[in-house]
């Protein structure tokens, strides 16, 4: 008897970026598909644009006993491309896996920037949700790349669960995802991508455990500091100094407590600490706040 194929997806995105969505969509539309299939989210702090991940397993033949997270993907989804500073993409990768990024790099400049060697899916997700949605919402854009990626489920199985999430915004879900099944680029799995998967941690490049420092613990006093908090954001807030009263609103709502008063008593976030959820900009009420895309 032949090995029924798992197929394990990883999606890693923002909270807001609808990550968790996606892989609810893609395992109904598997389950239409009569196959198998689980979605779930990794449990994390709950905030808009902090990192978040979800998985799907999906199985034509089996039904799927494990429930832990997915850490062997098959198929791993990126749907901020800043996240790609702050992560591993290929992080427990199998051998001939799939890592699909929202981004407008070539697939040349992806694997000099990132060292990513496996097989790359890359499509320009901002832009075709920005113009076929008119919202920088990527999630079902990306479910389209994944589809011409890997196939795992078809293009027709998703419109049902699309029109049953999304009721008269389907249509407009449905063409930016066939518009990503036509545009995602592929570059293929090269010969040194295998053989990273084939290292023994410790050996070259990888630390093993007993070199990882210990997590939640405080090694130097104040050390939080040093840490670069705002790679979380994937957008940024502007102050318009022409607009501002110097109420201190923002200053007082930022969660981050990262605005503070500049030598004329305007109010300027630090963007090394800033998460991008925009709170000081919804609370501003001189609109003297603006929440622009971070540069990729
Ligand atoms: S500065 Fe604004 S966008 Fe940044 S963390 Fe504070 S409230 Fe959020
Ligand atoms: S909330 Fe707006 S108006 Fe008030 S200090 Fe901040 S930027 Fe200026």
């Amino acid at each position: 008897m032949t090995k029924s194929k798992l197929t394990e997806i990883r999606w890693h995105g923002r909270g807001g970026q609808g990550a968790v969505t996606s892989a609810e969509l893609v395992a109904q539309a598997a389950i239409g598909e009569g196959k198998y299939a689980q979605a779930f989210p990794s449990f994390s702090p709950e905030r808009r644009g902090a990192p978040v991940m979800a998985f799907n397993r999906i199985n034509p033949d089996e039904p799927i006993r494990t429930r832990a997270e997915v850490d062997q993907p098959d198929v791993v989804l990126i749907m901020d491309p800043n996240l790609l500073s702050i992560l591993d993409a290929t992080s427990g990768l199998k051998e001939g896996g799939t890592v699909i990024i929202n981004t407008k790099k070539s697939v040349e400049q992806v694997r000099k920037d990132f060292g990513i060697s496996a097989r790359l899916a890359l499509v320009d997700a901002n832009t075709i949700a920005q113009e076929t949605l008119g919202v920088l919402i990527v999630n079902t854009t990306m479910i389209g790349a994944m589809i011409k990626a890997t196939g795992v489920i078809s293009s027709e199985s998703i419109k049902e669960p699309f029109e049953k999430r999304f009721g008269r915004l389907a249509e407009r879900n449905i063409k930016a995802l066939e518009r990503a099944v036509e545009e995602t680029k592929i570059g293929e799995w090269l010969e040194m991508a295998k053989a990273k998967t084939k290292e023994k941690p410790g050996t070259k490049g990888e630390l093993s455990w007993k070199e990882i420092e210990i997590g939640c613990f405080i090694t130097k006093p104040g050390n939080s500091v040093e840490i670069k908090t705002g790679d979380w954001k994937s957008r940024r807030p502007e102050f318009d100094f022409d607009k501002c009263n110097k109420c201190t609103l923002c200053y007082f709502f930022c969660p981050e407590g990262c605005i503070a008063k500049t030598k004329d008593g305007y109010f300027e976030a630090d963007l090394f600490y800033c998460k991008g959820c925009g709170i000081c900009a919804t609370e501003c009420p001189k609109d003297a706040i603006t929440m622009v895309e971070e540069a990729k």
